[in-house]
């Protein structure tokens, strides 16, 4: 330490004089000052050297914090902060402010990995101020083995952003954050820490302070937001709510986020709002990089009145006078709902947070949240798999030897591999050989929590108290007090009326249906290893044509009606002749679309059902008689017919399948004497497809001209 930095070391007068002027350098107001608690923070980390947690609301200014502190430590000879942000979005507008700061800011993730040369580079000339590090970067093994080390050393700050994280209990957790707990044991006890979160209860935060060490300085500031009016308005269903939105959309202040539960109904909603002249478009984890770049940018510019998002658009956007926030269905915890109404109203005196819930709302909950629970037999499947091999395998090798899809099974093995059982290498994954058990009790209380969470969602939705109180309770802030703005505080602050021709516009839409449904062409890699006798592409002769599907499951319009059909217990019921109609207008289209190019169908073929025989048959009669289409019958069940479950990955599903439907003699006899021409191969419910794909295959091998697949509804 130099004479000069050691004398400002001990003036703190000196600090908070130098902090103000980096500030008002870093915001760009020469008449700049902290908020509370935000000098308090950098002083505990530049003068104190010390742990700290701060707690608190979006736009608040945590970014200011840490790069205050960051020049502050770097005049003093410190070496550079590294942060750890998990937004590729959020990292390139904190590198924007901060080098309008002066500061020199550098990004490693994983979409620029080849550039660690210019990094190392101009770490090794001390040209960097700043390093944004993302969390999956961390879990890299060449990074971690030949890079963090010396990073660690020379660390003169450690950033953790969205803190929340690293906890269990926190409503985002995962695994990659693990391993910054690892990191912050590795750092010396004299490098100062900071963790930043908007969002976090008691739980959370007594959970980030003990991974952070002893002596934690913690700021937790209210989370109240008083520029926020919040309301709920509870509707008979998706056809009013959808009617809301169309009658009083427009009369929103300025422009804001519409919010769904499901990328479909993100997408069914975009459209019918757009279709009503509306300018607002559909923003999910379905639209690609530049895409949602592009969207940003024009929601940020007011260029459209809306995005209809899922929770894709998340922590990184940041528009400080986003005019409102409305839910079609509601987010399953308190904390989420918070965070992304806390999007809204950051920098404008007003803004309208309005929820709209749904009656599936629970339903849907229900399945994100065993979707995101590793599993233990999984688990064990995955060790035995990888302890056998004498090689590293890689995914989809491992995707044929445990039934898990893609993104499941990716989570799976980070979990794995932070509890040390297993390791990524080139290659694939292999295991480290460590013992490993299944930590049922953790795994139990945190589902307890998720079911605990929800109920305060619903309670939310049903309370006469003040809603922003709740929130702000349910958050832990000690400070929650009525805010007098609410419709539960104020009174209802927004129509409630639908205007007729809006609903009946918003059913139309909703009645409207058809997707493509796009064949499968290449068969999964390691079937071999299942039995089944198949690689690489599937030959011409035994492919089918694309189909139609009336909706998916998760569709706003049909949506509801399909999920009743297909919940476990239903009857077993002939088709509701609105449905056969609505699926006779897909057909119709489909027709005018050209039918794949392969003709119009001479006759209908029926999918065999174990579960739905009436179901299936009664569609499959209707089909036949509107389209005055002979119904040749349907295929047979061979071996029992096909094994395991929906929702398992697509190499078990195809051996689940495979060779379990055949064409009878009758259907041959049938499908010989018919005129040539296509036949529509009728099915129920679709999920992986490789049951209409290996019973299609049959037909052709049968001797069918082409097969079109049509169907009433798709998982998933
Ligand atoms: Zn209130």
């Amino acid at each position: 330490m130099t004479t000069q930095a050691a004398h400002l070391a001990a003036d703190h007068t000196e600090t908070r004089a130098q902090a103000l002027e980096v500030l008002r350098a870093l915001v760009g107001r020469p008449d700049a000052d902290f908020h509370d608690g935000q000098y308090e923070a950098i002083e505990a980390l530049v003068d104190g050297g010390r742990r700290a947690l701060v707690v608190q609301r979006t736009g608040w200014g945590k970014s200011a914090v840490y790069f205050v502190a960051s020049l502050l430590l770097r005049a003093r000879g410190a070496g550079p902060t590294l942060i750890v942000s998990p937004l590729l979005a959020l990292m390139r507008d904190q590198v924007a402010a901060a080098e309008r700061a002066g500061v020199r800011a550098m990004a490693i993730n994983s979409a620029n990995a080849t550039d660690w040369g210019l990094v190392s580079e101009a770490l090794a000339a001390d040209e960097v101020d700043v390093l944004l590090v993302s969390p999956e970067r961390l879990t890299n093994p060449s990074f971690r083995e030949n890079q963090l080390p010396a990073l660690v050393q020379r660390t003169g700050l450690l950033v953790v952003d969205e803190a929340h994280c690293i906890s269990d209990w926190g409503h985002d957790f995962r695994p990659d954050y693990r391993r910054i707990a690892d990191l912050i044991a590795r750092l010396p006890a004299s490098v100062p820490v900071l963790a930043t979160t908007a969002t976090a209860n008691s739980r959370v935060v007594a959970d980030i302070e003990e991974q952070l060490g002893t002596g934690v300085f913690t700021i937790r500031g209210p989370l109240a937001r008083e520029s926020l009016r919040l309301g709920v308005l509870r509707l008979a269903d998706s056809r009013d709510r959808l009617g809301w939105l169309l009658t009083h959309l427009a009369e929103l202040p300025g422009s804001g986020i519409i919010y769904t539960l499901t990328v479909s109904a993100a997408e069914d909603t975009a459209r019918l709002l757009a279709e009503a002249g509306h300018v607002v478009k559909a923003y999910t984890g379905r639209t690609d990089t530049m895409d949602r770049e592009a969207l940003e940018e024009a929601l940020k510019n007011n260029q459209v009145k809306a995005l209809v998002a899922t929770s894709a658009l998340g922590m990184g956007f940041d528009k400080p006078d986003l005019g409102f926030v409305v839910h079609l269905g509601a987010p399953s915890s308190p904390v989420a709902y918070y965070q992304q109404v806390g999007r809204a109203g950051r920098g404008s005196a007003n803004a309208d947070v309005l929820l709209l819930p749904g009656t599936e709302d629970a339903e849907i909950w229900r399945y994100f949240a065993t979707a995101s629970m590793p599993d233990q037999e999984k688990a064990m499947a995955v060790l035995t798999a990888l302890g056998e091999s004498p090689r590293p395998m890689s995914t989809p090798a491992l995707e044929a030897r445990v039934d898990l899809r893609r993104t499941p099974l990716e989570l799976l093995l980070k979990v794995l591999a932070v509890d040390g059982a297993v390791r990524r290498v080139s290659g694939g994954w292999e295991s480290t050989g460590q013992p490993w058990s299944y930590d049922e009790e953790r795994y139990r209380r945190i589902a307890q929590a998720r079911i605990d969470e929800q109920q305060s969602m619903v309670e939310y939705e049903r309370m006469s108290g003040c809603r922003m109180e709740y929130l702000a309770a349910a958050l832990d802030d000690e400070t929650a007090s009525p805010c007098g703005r609410c419709d539960n505080c104020a009174g209802r602050w927004f129509a409630s009326d639908v205007r007729s021709s809006a609903a009946e516009a918003a059913g139309e839409s909703l009645k409207h249906a058809g997707l493509p449904l796009e064949p499968r062409a290449m068969w999964p890699t390691g079937m071999d290893r299942l039995g089944v006798p198949v690689k690489g592409k599937l030959k011409a002769g035994e492919l089918v044509a694309g189909g139609r599907i009336l909706a998916r499951l998760t569709d706003l319009g049909w949506g509801n009606s399909l999920r009743a059909m297909f919940a476990a217990g239903a009857p077993d019921a002939p088709i509701d002749p609105a449905m056969a109609r609505a699926v006779v207008d897909v057909l119709r289209e489909w027709g005018a679309a050209g039918w794949e190019g392969a003709g119009r169908p001479v006759a209908v073929v029926a999918m065999p059902s174990r579960n739905k025989p009436v179901l299936l048959q009664s569609f499959a009669q209707a089909i036949s008689e509107i389209g005055r289409l002979p119904l040749l019958g349907e295929l047979s069940l061979e071996f029992g017919g096909p094994t395991g479950q929906r929702g398992g990955n697509s190499a078990y599903r195809l051996a689940g399948v495979w060779d379990r439907f055949a064409v009878g003699p009758e259907l041959a006899a049938a499908l010989a004497a018919c005129p040539p021409g296509p036949v529509l191969l009728l099915d129920d419910l679709v999920d992986s497809r490789w049951s209409i794909t290996v019973a299609g295959r049959a037909l052709r091998l049968a001797g069918a001209e082409q097969v079109l697949p049509l169907v009433l509804a798709q998982a998933g």
